[in-house]
């Protein structure tokens, strides 16, 4: 059943997991002022499913069950379907700058195509155990953190030869009813506010490190599971209207001996197969990654023509500005474009029957904007000046008594960053 934002939010209420902040207990996460941002960034995930206007965008068809559901939460079956999930990840960054549910998208994918072909190679039900996962994910609605990342520690080291283990999270007990796992995963987008966590192996394993292939689903407030916490963009901040609206925390899970039933394991011990995961899970994720700023590009166009008119300029006329402005859009649009191509050059994987980014364009696009964003970001200050650094906040609006001087043009300068240009095209078919 899809949420609402409220929804999403009074949803969080019906878990207790063990998060710390600043190095205080959050009693209550949908609650926390330093989590608002973020919750109101994934709340769009929710509000938007619900819109008739985006519907053709954000919601989809699990084939396997015949639901119709968010498709954040959704297995490609077509080249259609990577194309209007590239839209969908655009359209909620160009609101939110960053709406971070996606990475669940990549991990479902990564998994499905993952758990078939262990299937195909050893006979194992691998898939059927992630398929009822999927299912009861779907059908729920859940907001899902990818614990991917490892702590590492050496990272000359394997994970088999780290002084301590915990340095990657691995399997430590085995019993007929599931496994225990400990260790820590370092980087978690979302995670104090997230229902959910895929586990997931982050790079290719030996032989040796068998006990650290483990991929399987834990619940946020599992027995054992600390979450420590950054605050989610700059909450209770008056001058930063848009990073106090919506924002990103990211937390440290640390893993202690918390049991994992079976029916949760996605696979366990499957070392030979971690290579594989991890590539197709960052294949995903790279074509996500590109919607994703690709949106946060179309923010940063609006700000700046914004801008330029402040200043008094049509960036259309003053031919330095609308260089600049070209620039941005090439930037943006140009690496957008490699999703495009790598969603058009899709493949089908035949273990899974589902639908796979062209790896190539897929990592090109990503190295595009992962080197470009610093001259986005330069070309935004180019275009507006000093003023959006060092602008006293938005109460100087409001005191009634200004200095005479004081320049009327200052007052909608934030407003800039709260500006949408971008619209999405038509939905593809699938
Ligand atoms: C904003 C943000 C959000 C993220 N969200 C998530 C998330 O939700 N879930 C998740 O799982 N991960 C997430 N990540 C993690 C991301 O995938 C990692 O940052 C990335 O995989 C790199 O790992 P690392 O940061 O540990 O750096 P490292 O891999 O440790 O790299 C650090 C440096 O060491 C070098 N290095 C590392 N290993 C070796 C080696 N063996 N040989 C030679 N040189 C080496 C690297 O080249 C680099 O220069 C996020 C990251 C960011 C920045």
């Amino acid at each position: 059943m899809l949420m609402s934002s409220e929804e999403y939010r009074e949803s969080l209420r019906q878990y207790k997991p063990t998060v710390y902040l600043g190095g205080r207990r959050v009693e209550s996460v949908a609650d926390e002022p330093a989590f608002a941002p973020g919750i109101n960034a994934l709340g769009v995930t929710y509000d938007y499913a619900l819109k008739t206007e985006f519907a053709p965008l954000m919601l989809a068809t699990q084939h396997s069950s015949g639901k119709q559901i968010n498709r954040m939460l959704h297995i490609n079956t077509s080249s259609g379907d990577l194309l209007n999930k590239l839209e969908a990840v655009r359209l909620l960054c160009q609101e939110t700058g960053c709406a971070q549910r996606y990475l669940a998208h990549d991990a479902f994918n990564a998994i499905y195509q993952a758990t078939h072909r262990i299937d195909a190679a050893k006979g194992t039900a691998h898939s059927q155990n992630f398929l009822n996962y999927l299912h009861d994910a779907q059908e729920r609605d859940l907001s899902v953190g990818i614990a991917l990342t490892d702590a590492k520690g050496d990272r000359s080291k394997r994970p088999h030869q780290q002084a301590n283990p915990d340095t990657y999270v691995h399997i430590v007990e085995r019993s007929a009813k599931g496994v225990v796992i400990s260790g820590t995963k370092a980087i978690v987008t979302g995670a104090p506010y997230m229902h959910e966590f895929l586990v997931m192996p982050c790079r290719n394993m030996t032989e040796q490190d068998a006990a650290f292939a483990i991929c399987c689903a834990v619940p946020c407030d599992a027995a054992g599971l600390t979450i420590v916490a950054r605050p989610a963009g700059r909450p209770g901040e008056k001058s930063a209207l848009f990073s106090n609206k919506f924002g990103q925390s990211t937390g440290v899970l640390m893993f202690d001996k918390v049991f994992v039933p079976w029916e949760r394991v996605f696979y366990a011990d499957e070392w030979e197969h971690s290579g594989y995961m991890t590539h197709s899970y960052a294949t995903h994720h790279r074509h996500s990654c590109i919607g994703a700023r690709a949106g946060f590009g179309d923010l940063l166009i609006g700000a700046g023509a914004l801008m330029c008119e402040a200043n008094g300029f049509d960036p259309g006329k003053e031919t330095h500005l609308r260089d600049q402005m070209v620039e941005l859009i090439k930037i943006t649009e140009g690496f957008y474009a490699c999703g495009v191509a790598a969603s058009v050059y899709a493949t089908l994987d035949a273990d899974s029957n589902s639908w796979m980014p062209d790896p190539v364009f897929s990592n090109i696009g990503k190295l595009l904007l992962a080197t470009q964003i610093y001259d986005m970001q330069r070309i935004a200050h180019y275009v507006s000046g000093g003023l959006i650094v060092t602008l006293p906040g938005p109460d100087e609006d409001h005191n009634p008594q200004p200095p005479r001087t004081w320049p009327t043009y200052c007052a909608p300068i934030p407003m800039c960053l709260m500006t949408n240009v971008y619209r999405p095209r038509a939905s593809w078919k699938t």
